[in-house]
């Protein structure tokens, strides 16, 4: 669940250029099939689904365990199963991130949620050989100011971000958005974890990058290619580390961090929010 560039530069596929961004070979980017469609719609209704449930069911008290437990219950009799269990030995299915803890937090029974959290749980499903991903953050009952308005934030930049998307538009299209949203905020948006393409494989190419960047190989956007965009913003510095359990990443100066995420498809003159739990 790294930066996914990085497959990308192993394989030799995502060399920066001097002159600037580079258009990535189409081969690269899977665009998917109308059937194909019709099943990651279904495999991302069983996430907004889980995830609405999620919202409106947790509480202080419960601990993240819980929550991972209510998905991977809810997943199973959706008929799907979790994507995250077992991903590169993840041991839940679900990421539970808290304040500070920025992504890939990992469920425990000793992790109490408490009034005033600032929660992010991540979700997916793989449902007939396709996945949906998608990130919501929850305001756990009265929370600190600071917290409120950079999880709008947050909600607000992937909205901008998915508003950039259409046919013909590039991947720096949404990467602007995002990035001039936050900055006007007076955020940061996180560069170590961006998102990514989705479908038979959780991820897939491209690299959807929250921040102008000539370092990630742009793409110009295609009817049927299917993409999580996912930006995280951090209330202080950008800058992030991994605690010693190699999952849990949090924010190197202790701020506060938000992400919201949704799975799309991208349309001739827009984009179909695959993950929409009608709230937005
Ligand atoms: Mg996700
Ligand atoms: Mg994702």
């Amino acid at each position: 669940m790294n930066l996914f560039a990085d497959l990308l530069a192993a394989s030799g596929g995502a060399k920066a250029t001097a002159t600037g961004p580079r258009i990535q070979q189409r081969r690269g980017v899977e665009v998917k099939s109308a059937r194909e469609l019709k099943i990651m719609a279904r495999a991302s209704n069983i996430v907004a689904s889980v995830l609405r449930e999620i919202m409106a069911s947790v509480e202080p008290g419960q601990t993240t365990a819980d929550l991972d437990a209510l998905a991977e219950r809810r997943i199973r009799e959706l008929g799907a199963t979790p994507s995250f269990k077992g991903y590169h030995g993840f041991p839940a299915s679900i990421c539970a991130s808290i304040n500070n803890e920025v992504v890939h937090g990992i469920p425990s029974a000793k992790r109490v949620i408490r009034k005033g959290d600032l929660l992010k749980v991540d979700t997916g499903a793989y449902f007939e050989g396709y996945h949906g991903d998608s990130c919501v953050t929850i305001c756990v009952g009265e929370v600190p100011e600071q917290a409120r308005t950079l999880s709008r934030v947050a909600q607000e930049s992937l909205m901008a971000g998915l508003a950039q998307i259409k046919a013909g538009n590039t991947l720096l299209d949404i990467a602007g958005a995002v990035e001039d949203h936050v900055k006007a905020n007076g955020f940061s948006v996180v560069e170590d974890y961006t998102g990514h393409g989705v479908g038979r494989n959780l991820h897939e190419e491209p690299s959807v990058f929250n921040f102008r960047t000539d370092e990630l190989p742009n793409v110009t956007l295609r009817p049927g290619m299917t993409l999580a965009v996912e930006p995280i913003l951090n209330a202080g510095s950008k800058r992030c580390r991994t605690l010693k359990d190699r999952w849990t990443v949090v924010t190197q100066d202790g701020s506060l961090s938000a992400q919201w995420e949704h799975t799309i498809v991208v349309t001739s003159d827009g984009c179909e929010i695959l993950t929409d739990r009608g709230d937005c």
